[in-house]
Order: C-alpha cells, then sequence, then structure tokens
C-alpha cells in the first residue's frame, strides 16, 4: 500500500516522521498534494505547549495541488485535479449562520476550543481517519466541507504562503481595525503579520503607519520600511510613546493593531497610551489568562474600541490572493526560508527566534 509520510507532533517540542496509509478519497472528497505550509507565531506556541496530549500533524496555513478530486467534489465546489489552492485550516459544518456568512472560523464544527470533535487543520489529532490533517505531510485530505480557494495565475507556491497572515492582514486592520484613505495606524511587532498589516494598511490608503520593534528585529524594521512603514520605532531604544506623540503632533492614531509576541502586556498599555484623544480603535490578539491592573478607565474614558484578531473570513482570503497577484510589494522580503518535511522541529524554533537566524517567514516544503 502506498504510504504518505508526515511529521508528527508527539509532545511538547517533539516531533516524529511517521507514516500513514494513503486515504481512498471518495466521492465528495479530494486529496491535495503539499507544496507548502507556512509557519507561523501560533505554530510556535502550539509546538512548545501542546493543547492536547494526542499526535497531531501540524500546518496549518496550507498550498498545494489537488492531486485526485472526487466526481461530486468537483461537481460541487469547481476544484478539479491539477488545481494549484490555498486551502483554509477551518472543516466547517456548512450548516450554521457563520458557514453562510463565509466566516467559517466562528464555526462550532472547527472550534477547537470548544468542541472536542472540531476538526482544523493542523490541530487535529492524527489518530482520526483517515489522518492527514495538517499540512505538515506529503498529502492532505480533502472532505466536502474543507474550504479551498484558487490561487491566481502567476502566483508561486511559496509566494501564495503568505496568504494566511496576508488575509488577517486584511481582516484585522480594514475589517475589524477600519483602516482606510487617511487613517494613522500604529502595528506593533514586525513579524510576517505585522509586515502584512503594513502592506495591507499601505494599500487601503493608510496616510501614516508606524511599525515597532525590540532591537532584534533591526532587519525586520528594514523590511518594514520598505514595505511601506513611515516610520520605525525600537521600542528597547526610545520612548516609543514619545515617538509617536511626535510624528503625530501630539494626537495620538487612528488605529493601533497588536502582532506582537509574547511581550506580555506592554503592547496593550502602549497601544491604549498611543491612540488618540477619542474613539479609536485597537485590535488584540493576546492570550493572557490575566491582565493585573488594566486600565480601564482610561480606555473607556478615551472611547476606545477594543476588538479581538481571530483569524480571517473567506473574502478577506481572496481579497489576499489578488494582494499577492498584484506584485505591487516586494513580498519576497518576507518569504525568507524555506524548510523540508524532517526540519519541521527546526522550521518552528527558527521562526521562534531560536535556530536558523533572520527567519521571518518560513516554508515547509514537505517534497523537499
Ligand atoms: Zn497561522
Ligand atoms: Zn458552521
Amino acid at each position: 500500500m502506498e504510504k504518505v509520510l508526515a511529521a508528527v507532533r508527539v509532545g511538547p517540542s517533539m516531533t516524529e516522521i511517521r507514516d500513514f496509509p494513503m486515504p481512498e478519497i471518495p466521492h465528495d472528497s479530494a486529496l491535495l498534494r503539499m507544496e507548502v505550509g507556512g509557519i507561523c507565531g501560533t505554530d510556535v506556541k502550539m509546538y512548545a505547549t501542546p493543547p492536547s496530549k494526542a499526535p497531531v500533524i501540524m500546518g496549518h496555513e496550507n498550498i498545494g495541488y489537488i492531486a485526485k478530486a472526487g466526481r461530486e467534489f468537483t461537481r460541487r465546489k469547481g476544484f478539479k485535479e491539477g488545481d494549484l489552492v490555498f486551502v483554509e485550516h477551518y472543516v466547517t459544518c456548512g450548516q450554521c449562520e457563520w458557514c453562510h456568512l463565509g466566516q467559517y472560523r466562528h464555526c462550532e464544527s472547527t472550534d477547537w476550543r470548544y468542541n472536542p470533535d472540531a476538526i482544523r487543520y493542523g490541530y487535529t489529532s492524527s489518530e482520526k481517519a483517515p489522518h492527514l490533517w495538517g499540512g505538515f505531510a506529503q498529502y492532505m485530505y480533502l472532505p466536502w466541507n474543507s474550504v479551498v480557494h484558487h490561487v491566481p495565475k502567476g502566483v508561486t507556491p511559496e509566494l501564495a504562503g503568505l496568504v494566511t497572515p496576508m488575509s488577517n492582514g486584511v481582516e484585522w486592520s480594514l475589517f475589524d481595525g477600519g483602516v482606510g484613505y487617511n487613517s494613522s495606524v500604529l502595528i506593533q511587532g514586525p513579524g510576517q503579520q505585522g509586515l502584512s498589516q503594513t502592506v495591507v494598511c499601505k494599500q487601503a490608503g493608510a496616510s501614516l503607519i508606524i511599525v515597532t520593534g525590540k532591537s532584534k528585529d533591526r532587519a525586520r524594521l528594514e523590511v518594514a520600511k520598505a514595505l511601506g512603514a513611515d516610520h520605525v520605532i525600537d521600542v528597547q531604544k526610545e520612548d516609543a510613546l514619545a515617538r509617536i506623540m511626535e510624528i503625530t503632533g501630539g494626537k495620538g492614531v487612528d488605529v493601533v493593531l497588536d502582532c506582537s509576541a509574547g511581550a506580555g502586556t506592554m503592547p496593550i498599555l502602549l497601544g491604549i497610551d498611543a491612540l488618540k484623544r477619542k474613539g479609536g480603535t485597537m485590535v488584540v490578539q493576546g492570550e493572557m489568562a490575566e491582565f493585573p491592573n488594566f486600565p480601564l478607565a482610561k480606555m473607556t474614558l478615551k472611547f476606545v474600541t477594543l476588538k479581538s484578531a481571530r483569524g480571517h473570513s473567506y473574502k478577506a482570503c481572496e481579497l489576499a490572493l489578488q494582494q499577492l497577484a498584484s506584485r505591487r510589494f516586494p513580498l519576497e522580503k518576507i518569504t525568507t526560508h524555506t524548510f523540508g518535511l524532517k526540519d519541521v522541529d527546526l522550521a518552528i524554533k527558527s521562526v521562534g527566534g531560536h535556530g536558523v537566524p533572520d527567519v521571518i517567514h518560513a516554508s515547509l516544503m514537505p517534497w523537499k
């Protein structure tokens, strides 16, 4: 029987290469030949501290070619063998209101934090048949309720690997933050997520983009400038709030996007202070269990809107794919590194800043 190789997380910061049987593909399903699995900050977290003991094929930002498509899969969904596609990590019920809205991220069927039977690429146990529920593998299984997008012509698999951070950029800055023409924006954290937000804000017409980072982020802050940031601030060398107020003539910014990782409460506190006098918006993604001395009064007196960054909608993915196809920004400055299947451990650690230096976005290429 034909085997499929996959990198399986078997414990905290532990990976094993295992093989799985090549699945039978029913009429309503398909098989994806993986080209690129993007690695993001969430992987760094989930690898070091897995949310469960189950063995998991990680990889939730997946690009590949349809290798086999059942007759019904092609008829219903419009994808055929040979198509280059992006697969969202949400596997949906197809029936609830969120699914009908294209907001698959909120569907209960894919919400692993709430529903123990949820299916989500990169999160679901590899013990669950047909096992191939993650992108760090040669193939991935696509049931009828997978959410698939065509990758536009001219976009390489590696460039398409940026679609997830870019679609989060669209969702968080445009849809959640309301960034548009003449907006002033503070983006905290110059990783792949912050840099993608920079591109999207620039494209949307923001008149001022400030990106913050730490001293170790010097190269990333240079990339931020190349992608459209007007100012960059090293928060370890400068008084960030004083600089922001100087740049904005004491006014503060319209929108704050928190794309920092492991920076504790600091970005939130800076964000509240950096927002304009009234009516600013802050989009946050922190998952700290507690926030002692949260300055609620400061926030309400400034009439701040606080929003939660939670993945991306169908529409955001389509816009992100068009952004990639436009070739308007030098995005090859973000896609810095590629790794093979046997180097999953090194790849994830490198994205987390321990391993190969200066990684911004890493592509896992299972056939490399
Ligand atoms: Zn991710
Ligand atoms: Zn649903």
